[in-house]
């Protein structure tokens, strides 16, 4: 029996999980698994190890045209979008329930694919549950309405009906996290799919197919294609049996891909980048706001698009702050994400590793002063092949530095120091993105200020990275242009339909009737 192993010699997975995950076929279309048209496949690395630690089929372009073809097949057939909203909510709830059944396993495999540590894959798989079933609820209330049209013999109603085909797109970060904010309102809605992960990191996803088959996701409804952009996005994004694409990642293959979909009129939906600004006033609380800064910019190793990069923190308390961070900052437990002590794993690949040596080199250029990190943890216990990258703080920036204007998407704080309120909102805004921001300060009228003058998709005060399945997430400017999770992020996957009903039918009387009395007066 084959087991994923890692280098501390623990299977990464479960048997039975593992059995299947190995041994593959990984492409999942029209309800069958398979290889690669070509025989392609791609290795997975363990960002702890920098060791090989599955292979998994890659798929062709000819094998995505046959995933979205089986997904329209499927669509216009219409069984999945005329089974009854109760049956796919039902469907949900199993797969909900298998993830619990399974979660062990789905942790120690996002864990292994990621870098992230055990504890934070178990938080991810919570949320993944809790995402099933909040769709799974909201789609059995009707959200359909009757419009008053000031005529009582008609009966207007709009109704919601699935999109159609959907193509769904989802980043390495959070790999199974966010392609399930697609996958469960999509087959709520009822529309038919085809998932693709991050080639990086795809088999939780892989894994979460298999779940989904086994709950009676009909064939067809759901297909699974991986592999890279560059091989693949095409047939994806640039295909006119496509009717949505949601795309979580990038700003450059987000742009790319919208247009791509621009012939077709596909609707795009775009969750993007962020460059999140952190805002701390001299009368926050200070021990609350140190530990949430530090938090939001280091866990996962920064990893994360709503990562605070952005401290902007008041003049006078900025010395202490930035004080107490670099302390804190410094005795950070980073190790194996399976190491139950580590509180923060490894970057995911190495192009993540270059990129932070460059943008520390470029920091040190532009001026900003490197106060803590900068390069690889001085630690003997970190397997030397991991993607080691120490918690790093510059001081001393402003916004002509691209280390504040860039999105590095790594453990990566630089600071800005305000004088005035006004200073501090302008800073906040002064991002091409607007995806989420943090405030700390214990004055409620400041407060109330700040949160409504943030041009951010989410803004947190006294308070930081926190969102719910209830409540839409997105972004302004270039963060993105929809919305997931919430109703908002249901009706992505559905066409509003106006349906008119008169009920005592008369002609419109607009043009004459040749020989009507009235009409030749
Ligand atoms: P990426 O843009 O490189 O890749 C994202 C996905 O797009 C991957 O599956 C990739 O294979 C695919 N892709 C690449 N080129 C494509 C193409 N031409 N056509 C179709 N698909 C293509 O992003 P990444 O490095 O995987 O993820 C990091 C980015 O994701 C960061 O910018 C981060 O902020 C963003 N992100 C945003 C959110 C959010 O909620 N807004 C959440 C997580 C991550």
């Amino acid at each position: 029996m084959t087991e994923i192993a890692t280098e501390t010699g623990t299977p990464a997975v479960g048997v039975e999980l593992s059995e299947r995950l190995t041994a593959g076929p990984h492409l999942y279309i029209d309800g069958r698994w398979q290889h690669s048209s070509d025989g392609g496949t791609r290795d997975l690395i363990n960002p702890a190890t920098g060791a090989v630690f599955t292979t998994v089929d890659e798929a062709t372009a000819d094998d995505a045209l046959a995933a979205v073809a089986a997904a329209r097949a499927a669509f216009d057939a219409g069984e999945w979008s005329a089974t009854p909203v109760a049956e796919r909510a039902a469907i949900l709830r199993r797969i909900a329930d298998l993830l619990v059944r399974d979660r062990e396993e789905l942790a120690r495999i996002e864990t292994v694919d990621t870098g992230k540590t055990l504890e934070e894959s178990k938080i991810d798989l919570a949320d993944v549950e809790s995402v099933l079933r909040y769709y799974a609820s909201l789609v059995e209330v009707s959200a359909d309405r009757l419009v008053d049209v000031g005529n009582p013999a008609v009966v207007s109603r709009i109704v919601h009906e699935p999109i159609g085909v959907c193509v769904l797109i989802a980043p390495w970060n959070y790999p199974l996290l966010q392609i399930s904010w697609k996958i469960a309102p999509a087959l709520a809605a009822g529309c038919t799919m085809v998932a693709k992960p991050s080639e990086v990191t795809p088999l939780s996803t892989i894994a979460f197919v298999h779940l989904c088959e086994e709950a009676g996701v009909p064939a067809g409804v759901l297909n699974l294609v991986q592999g890279a952009g560059s091989a693949i996005g095409d047939a994806l994004t640039d295909n006119p049996d496509v009717d949505l694409i949601s795309f979580t990642g990038g700003l450059t293959t987000g742009t790319r891909i919208a247009k791509a979909a621009a012939p077709h009129v596909s609707r795009v939906a775009l969750e993007l980048g962020g460059k999140n600004p952190h805002i701390v006033f001299a009368d926050a609380d200070l021990p609350a706001a140190i530990d949430q800064v530090l938090t939001g910019v280091f866990l996962h190793s920064g990893q994360v698009c709503s990562a605070g990069t952005r401290l902007i923190v008041e003049e006078s308390i900025a010395d202490e702050v930035v004080d107490a961070l670099i302390e804190r900052a410094g005795s950070i437990r980073m190790g194996d994400g399976l190491d139950p002590s580590s509180r923060t794993g490894p970057l995911v690949s190495e192009a993540q590793l270059t990129k932070m040596h460059e943008y520390v080199k470029l920091g040190v250029d532009e001026g900003a002063v490197l106060r803590t990190g900068g390069g690889r943890p001085d630690r003997d216990d970190l397997s030397p092949g991991g993607y080691w990258f120490a918690p790093t703080i510059f001081d001393r920036c402003d916004r002509s530095m691209r280390i504040v204007s860039d999105e590095t998407f790594g453990p990566i704080l630089t600071v800005e120091r305000f004088g005035t309120e006004s200073e501090a909102l302008a800073l906040g805004n002064d991002t091409e993105y607007g995806l989420a921001a943090g405030v700390w300060t214990s004055d409620d009228a400041r407060g109330e200020r700040l949160t409504r003058g943030l041009r951010h998709g989410t803004v947190w005060l006294n308070d930081f990275g926190y969102y719910t399945p209830a409540a839409e997430w997105g972004g302004f400017g270039k963060s993105g242009n929809g919305r997931e999770l919430g109703p908002t992020g249901l009706a992505e996957y559905q066409e509003a339909k106006h349906i008119w009903k008169n009920t005592s039918p008369a002609p419109a009387g607009w043009f004459p009737v040749p020989g009507d009395d009235d009409a030749t007066a």
